[in-house]
C-alpha cells in the first residue's frame, strides 16, 4: 500500500509518499511560492535532489505538478498515480468536533471549514489541499489527521480560561492547542523506547521549532498543554511572544497608540526570540550572537529557557508522575547548548545531563541526553509528523 502525505499552508505543499508495508519513504518533497510566478518544486526521490521552476497559480495546479513529478520517467517513482492507495492530509483545526483522525466525508469537509474561523491562515489551505488532492485521485480514499486530535483529552480545568463563561458557548473560546500529531508521535515513540505502555506513559513532551510547545502526557493522553486558543501562548518562540500579560495591550494601545493590527503583528512576528534579541528569530544566530557577547541575545535564550524549566515546574505538580522529559523540534533535536542549559535549569528535578550523550545526538538521532539513573531523564526524539500521518491514514483505510 502506498500512502501519498500531504501538508499544505498558504503557498507551499509539503508530501511524501510511503510504502506502507515497510514505512520507507518512496519520495518527498516541497512546492513552494505557490500563486507567485516564481514557484519551486524540490524533490527527493531515490537518493537524489531535483529542483524545478514550475507554474503553480493555485493549489490545484500545484497538486498536479507534484502527481506528474511522482509518474515522471526521469524522477518519479511510480508508473501511474492509480500506483497510491490512500492520502493523508494534515490539518490544523478540528475545534470540538474532532477528537481523532477521519476518512474525509462531506461532514468532515463541513468541519474543517466551520473551524477555519479559529485558523484562518491554515484551515482554508489545508482545504484547499484536500480539494485538489480529491478532484485529482477521486476514487481514493482521503483521510484528515488533525493537529488539535492528541489535545482533544484536556480536562475542562485545563482547556477553559477564566474569562465571562458565554464567550466559551458563543465565541468558543478555549484552549485548543496546536503541534498534536507531533507530541502524539514522540510520546508513542518514547513509551516504545522505554519499553512503556502507549497507554501508562506519563511524559512532558516539548517541541522547540519555529513554534514552540510542550504536552503533559498522563497515561499515553494529552492533559495539559501550552498553547491556548492560538498558537500565540505559552513558550517563547522565533517571533511570537508566547506568555504575555494580555492587560500590555491595553496599555500600549493607550499609551503607544498602537492600533489591534499592529499589536497583533507586533506579537505574533516581532516577539519570541528576534523582538528580545533584536538579532534573528533563529535559534542558531542568537546562540552565535550571545557567544560573541550580545547580552540582547543572551537575554533572549535566556528567557527562552527560563520559561521551558516553569512550564515543566507546572506540569510536575499536575502529573501523576514523569517518565522523561521529551525535547523535540528543530532546537531540541540539534541545539546540545539549548538542553544544556534546559537540563541545567532542571537539575533539582535530577535532569542530571550526560555531556558526551548530549553533544552527540544530532541531527536526526535518537537517545537520552542524562545519566544513566538519573531520576529525571531526558530523551531526544526526533519528530515526525508525515509519518504519524501515514500510519493513521493505514489504519482508517
Ligand atoms: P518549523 O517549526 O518551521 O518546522 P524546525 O522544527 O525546523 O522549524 O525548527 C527551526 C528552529 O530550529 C530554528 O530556530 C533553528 O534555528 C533551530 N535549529 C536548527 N538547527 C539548529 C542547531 N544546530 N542549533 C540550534 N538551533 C537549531
Amino acid at each position: 500500500m502506498n500512502v501519498f502525505v500531504v501538508n499544505c499552508g498558504s503557498s507551499s505543499i509539503k508530501y511524501q509518499l510511503y510504502r506502507a508495508t515497510d514505512e520507507a519513504v518512496l519520495a518527498g518533497g516541497l512546492l513552494e511560492r505557490i500563486g507567485s510566478n516564481e514557484a519551486e518544486l524540490h524533490h527527493d526521490a531515490g537518493g537524489a535532489r531535483h529542483d524545478r521552476k514550475v507554474e503553480a497559480p493555485d493549489h490545484t495546479v500545484g497538486l498536479g505538478v507534484i502527481l506528474d513529478a511522482l509518474v515522471d520517467a526521469e524522477i518519479g517513482v511510480l508508473t501511474c498515480i492509480d500506483e497510491i492507495d490512500a492520502v493523508g492530509h494534515r490539518v490544523v483545526h478540528g475545534g470540538e468536533d474532532i477528537r481523532q483522525s477521519a476518512r474525509i466525508d462531506d461532514r468532515i469537509l463541513e468541519i474543517i471549514r466551520k473551524n477555519a474561523e479559529l485558523a484562518p491562515l491554515h484551515n482554508p489551505a489545508n482545504l484547499a489541499g484536500i480539494t485538489a488532492a480529491m478532484s485529482a485521485l477521486p476514487k481514493t480514499p482521503h483521510v484528515a489527521v488533525f493537529d488539535t486530535a492528541f489535545l482533544a483529552t484536556l480536562p475542562p480545568h485545563a482547556y477553559r480560561y477564566a474569562v465571562p463563561r458565554d464567550w466559551y458557548s458563543r465565541y468558543h473560546v478555549r484552549r485548543y492547542g496546536f503541534h498534536g500529531t507531533s507530541h502524539r508521535y514522540v510520546t508513542l515513540r518514547t513509551a516504545e523506547l522505554l519499553g512503556l505502555a502507549a497507554e501508562k506513559v506519563n511524559l512532558i513532551t516539548v517541541h522547540l521549532g519555529n513554534g514552540c510547545s510542550m504536552t503533559a502526557v498522563a497515561g499515553g493522553k494529552a492533559v495539559d498543554h501550552s498553547m491556548g486558543m492560538t498558537p500565540l501562548e505559552g513558550l517563547v518562540m522565533g517571533t511570537r511572544c508566547g506568555d504575555i500579560d494580555p492587560a500590555l495591550i491595553f496599555h500600549l494601545a493607550r499609551r503607544a497608540g498602537m492600533s489591534l493590527e499592529e499589536l497583533e503583528t507586533a506579537l505574533n512576528k516581532q516577539s519570541g526570540l528576534l523582538g528580545v534579541s533584536g538579532v534573528s528569530n533563529d535559534m542558531r544566530d542568537c546562540l552565535a550572537a550571545a557567544a560573541d557577547g550580545n547580552d540582547d541575545a543572551t537575554l533572549a535564550v535566556d528567557i527562552f529557557t527560563y520559561r521551558i524549566a516553569r512550564y515543566v515546574g507546572s506540569y510536575f505538580a499536575i502529573l501523576p508522575g514523569c517518565d522523561a522529559i521529551v525535547l523535540t523540534g528543530g532546537i531540541g533535536e540539534n541545539s546540545p547548548a539549548i538542553r544544556r542549559k534546559i537540563c541545567r535549569l532542571l537539575h533539582r528535578l535530577g535532569a542530571t545531563l550526560d555531556d558526551k550523550r548530549n553533544e552527540a545526538i544530532l541531527g536526526g538521532a535518537e537517545g537520552a541526553i542524562t545519566a544513566d539513573g538519573a531520576d529525571l531523564p531526558v530523551w531526544v526524539v526526533p519528530t515526525n509528523e508525515e509519518l504519524m500521518i501515514a500510519r493513521d491514514t493505514q489504519a482508517i483505510v
